[in-house]
Order: C-alpha cells, then sequence, then structure tokens
C-alpha cells in the first residue's frame, strides 16, 4: 500500500516534492548497495522506540566505515519532520543513508558526501486474515548471509540475500521465507524476526546466529517479561520449529504475526496460538502507550 497523494521527502536538508526528490546514478548506494537504512513506524504521531531505531542505523554505518553527516537527535528531528509535512498520524517511515555520489569504481573514500533521504508512506501489512488465522512460510535454499562476509547484524542496502528467499517464498506460494545459517540453524525470515513458543516457553534464534537485532524482537522479549512469559534466546534447529506449540514473525512492518505452517507442516493446532495471541494484544498496547 501507498499513499496516492504527492508526498514530501527529506533529501540532505530539504523536504522535497516526491517527483523532484531524486539521488544520481553515480550514487553508490544504486551502483553497489552501499548504505544502511532503517525502517520505523510512527504510532497515534509518535516515533516508535526512535532511540533504538537510529542507534542502530548509526551502527550500521559504523560498521561499513561511513559516516552519517547528521547527529542521531537530528535523523530523529528530520524523521519527525517528514511525517509531519505529510500530515501522517500514522505511518511507515524509511531512513536512508548511501555513500553518496562517486565514480564508477568501488573505492568509498572517493565519495565526499553521504546522501541522506526520508520516506514516510502507507505501511503495507500482510492481509488482515493473515494476522487471524495465521500465515505459510517455507524454508529458502539460499541460507542467510555469513556474518564474516556481511553481518546481517548491519541493516545494509545490500538486500539480495533477502531477495533471493523472497523469490522463493512467492514461487512457492506464501509470504515469508525461513533463511537458515551457514551452520544449518534457523536465522531468520526475509524481513521478520521467528519466535516459537514449546511447552509455555517463548524462544529466538541469539544475534550470533545471523539475524538483525530487530527492535520489535527487543520489544517483544520484553514484553515477556511484563507479561511473565518465559523466554529465552537460543540457537534453534528447524525440527524445533516443525514440533514447536507455536511459531510467530516480528518486525516494523509486520508486527506480530502468527505462522501455522512451515514447509507443508502445520504447526501447532494448526491456528494462532495463545501465546502469540497474548504478545500480539500487549503489542498493540505497547506500541500506543497503554502498556
Ligand atoms: N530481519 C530482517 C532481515 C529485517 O529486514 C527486519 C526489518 N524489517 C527484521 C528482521 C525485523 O526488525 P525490526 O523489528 O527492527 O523491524
Amino acid at each position: 500500500m501507498s499513499s496516492n497523494k504527492s508526498l514530501k521527502i527529506w533529501i540532505d536538508g530539504e523536504l522535497l516534492n516526491q517527483a523532484d526528490a531524486k539521488v544520481s546514478v553515480y550514487d553508490h548506494g544504486l551502483l553497489y548497495g552501499d548504505g544502511v537504512f532503517e525502517g520505523l513506524r510512527v504510532y497515534n504521531g509518535k516515533i516508535f522506540e526512535p532511540e533504538a531505531h537510529v542507534r542502530r542505523l548509526y551502527n550500521s554505518a559504523k560498521a561499513i566505515r561511513l559516516t552519517i553527516p547528521m547527529t542521531p537527535d537530528q535523523m530523529i528531528a528530520a524523521i519527525a519532520l517528514t511525517a509531519k509535512a505529510n500530515q501522517f498520524n500514522d505511518c511507515y517511515v524509511r531512513a536512508v543513508v548511501t555513500r553518496g555520489i562517486g565514480y564508477l569504481g568501488l573505492n568509498p573514500t572517493k565519495c565526499p558526501n553521504p546522501t541522506v533521504f526520508i520516506i514516510t508512506d502507507l505501511i503495507e501489512m500482510y492481509p488482515k486474515e493473515m494476522y487471524r488465522n495465521g500465515m505459510a512460510i517455507i524454508t529458502a535454499s539460499v541460507i542467510r548471509n555469513h556474518p564474516n562476509a556481511l553481518s546481517p547484524r548491519i541493516k545494509s542496502l545490500n538486500y539480495l540475500n533477502n531477495i533471493l528467499a523472497k523469490i522463493e517464498a512467492v514461487d512457492a506460494g506464501v509470504s515469508e521465507a525461513l533463511l537458515l545459517n551457514a551452520d544449518g540453524n534457523v536465522a531468520e525470515c526475509t524481513a521478520d524476526n521467528i519466535f516459537m513458543v514449546r511447552d509455555g516457553l517463548v524462544i529466538t534464534p541469539t544475534t550470533n546466529d545471523g539475524i538483525l537485532e530487530g527492535i520489535t524482537r527487543g520489544a517483544i522479549l520484553q514484553l515477556c517479561g511484563k507479561l511473565q512469559i518465559p523466554c529465552v534466546e537460543r540457537t534453534i534447529q528447524r525440527y524445533d520449529l516443525y514440533v514447536a506449540d507455536e511459531c510467530f514473525l516480528t518486525g516494523t512492518g509486520a508486527e506480530v504475526i502468527a505462522v501455522t505452517k512451515i514447509d507443508g507442516r502445520e504447526i501447532g493446532s494448526g491456528k494462532p496460538g495463545p501465546i502469540t495471541m497474548r504478545l500480539l494484544e500487549a503489542f498493540h498496547k505497547h506500541v500506543r502507550g497503554e502498556m
């Protein structure tokens, strides 16, 4: 879903009309996927967990030796300004920092000025009935990037690994694909973290399993604490998911969504489980500041 009104886009310090907000074909974000980004949400006029998102953005930039030409506070202010300029009370935010304009070679030191832009728009969620009935996923044949090749903890503009897995999901007629890591353990989905529930215990892979440290994932772990639902970060295998009582995904766009089928195996009762539904409800309250 995208808003059909003409949007204001924040780009390098200016708010421009959508049609005028352009980046160069020499931008290394485009030529090499050299850059970092964040996806955030505005709920009820308030950015959800701005500090956590901005920390991750600046850490991603640091990991690829990219200096963002503004402070974290200025970034948060620019995001708020963009959402306000578009009169959005609830929206999705995409904040992108590229290496900037350079030459056709790789050397990033030849790109003196990073490009920064912020888009606010309506959010494409999964269909409503999927939140009620659960979704099916498959395991992709491609594995998640090895952390020593390109750490999945870096939210870089290089999403080909995820896109290749997403193509497999689309081919299989499902909305998400699970990626395993190089050890064959469960990592995450193409744009969501994964959780399972077994005997009342909520389990999600550790950051060492090669995942993006999701902000929604962090919020869910905190909510488990508040609700006194036992939870743990632990390496899991595909078998653990197949025999789980419940499974769900988390992400800025998806929020919390039950997985009821993996690789043709029904998970638990085949319906969204009670702990998943409790956490989904708690998350909705949390984002509106009610919990
Ligand atoms: N994993 C990947 C690969 C992602 O791109 C995302 C973000 N959509 C997530 C997990 C979830 O992270 P967050 O909760 O911060 O959106």
